[in-house]
């Protein structure tokens, strides 16, 4: 396992190969890609609050993902849709600062502590090719549950400015559900190049993913694109598909805000068993259909990266 330097050639690892079969158009951004931007949306105005002056030079891009409520599979998107750009070639971290839950280390099989460098920095814990921290390294689940604003804040800063990242193409941040302290804390440490929002189709999670884009809308934070996770389960026996919830959801909201739609995840069981195991579907039957959904995602998630030509914001302000 290696992680790509500057000035370094990507190869895509055996596993890409079969991504990039099934996603032909799945690839890695590179600085060079990147022109002049076209908003996604009707921009809302940028306000980068002033704290935010923790500088991140050697990772591309910086992309929160975020649910209005729990439980809609924000982690299950994030953890899947990281390993879905690892597969394709790219070099990933997955930050888990969902403090409420934090259920990364879960679902990507590892419970240890980070060790620390002699130059005192973090160093991250790596699996299935993504490099990782969450607050589940460092405290028991329960005790972060409880945790505050202030202590929030600092933790999110130090695994932005303590943490020995290295050079990345994708920094995947897992925020706690709704809107809080976290999503706050973040935009005021790291200028972000956008968010993602995870959503299932029925109302009730839509009128929270409302919210969610008021948020960041507020905070000046491009969203880069709608998920609507349990779209539909199609019959392991028949083949039959079925949208369990309500159809499009996601999609019509998608229309309904101007912002783009990256597309669909089946319910499915192998995809809740995947997360249990530690073994994500996408690490684990990267030739899956289940897989292929997460795959057409990451790449149409590329696709809107390179069309906006989203500057990377790296400098301290
Ligand atoms: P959140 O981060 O939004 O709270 P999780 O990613 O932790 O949600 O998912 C909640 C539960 O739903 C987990 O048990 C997870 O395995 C399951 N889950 C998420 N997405 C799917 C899916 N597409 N099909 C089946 N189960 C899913």
């Amino acid at each position: 396992m290696r992680f790509l330097k500057k000035g370094d050639k990507k190869t895509p690892k055996s596993a890409s190969d079969t991504a990039a079969k099934a996603h032909p158009d799945l690839k890695v951004i590179t600085g060079s890609q990147i022109s002049g931007r076209q908003p996604q949306q009707p921009a809302a105005p940028r306000q980068q609050p002033q704290q935010q002056n923790i500088t991140l030079p050697n990772i591309k891009y910086k992309i929160a993902v975020a649910s209005g409520k729990g439980g809609v599979g924000k982690s299950t998107v994030a953890t899947n849709l990281a390993i879905s750009l690892a597969n394709a070639g790219a070099a990933v971290g997955l930050m888990d600062a969902d403090a409420y839950g934090p259920s990364i280390p879960t679902m990507m099989g590892i419970q240890e502590q980070p060790k620390t460098s002699p130059e005192r920095k973090i160093i991250p814990l790596v699996r299935h090719d993504i490099k990782l921290m969450s607050i589940g390294f460092m405290v028991p689940e329960e005790q972060a549950m409880i945790w505050r604003g202030p202590m929030l804040h600092s933790a999110i800063r130090q695994f932005l400015s303590d943490v020995d990242w290295g050079e990345l193409d994708y920094l995947i941040i897992d925020l706690p559900p709704g809107t809080g302290d976290v999503a706050l804390s973040l935009t005021q440490a790291i200028p972000l190049t956008g968010a993602l929002i995870v959503t299932t189709p029925q109302d009730v999670a839509l009128a929270d993913v409302r919210r969610g884009v008021a948020m960041f809308e507020r905070l000046g934070v491009p969203i880069l694109g709608i998920i609507e996770n349990m779209s539909y389960f199609v019959c392991p026996h028949c083949n039959e598909k079925t949208e369990i919830f309500r159809a499009d959801g996601g999609k019509n909201t998608s229309e309904r805000f101007g912002v783009t739609f990256l597309g669909q995840i089946p319910l499915d069981a192998e995809v809740c068993t995947a997360g249990d195991i530690g073994v994500p579907i996408v690490a684990g039957h990267p030739e899956s259909p289940q897989s292929g959904a997460f795959g057409a995602v990451a790449a149409e998630l590329v696709t809107v990266l390179e069309e906006s030509g989203e500057e990377d914001e790296l400098t301290i302000l």
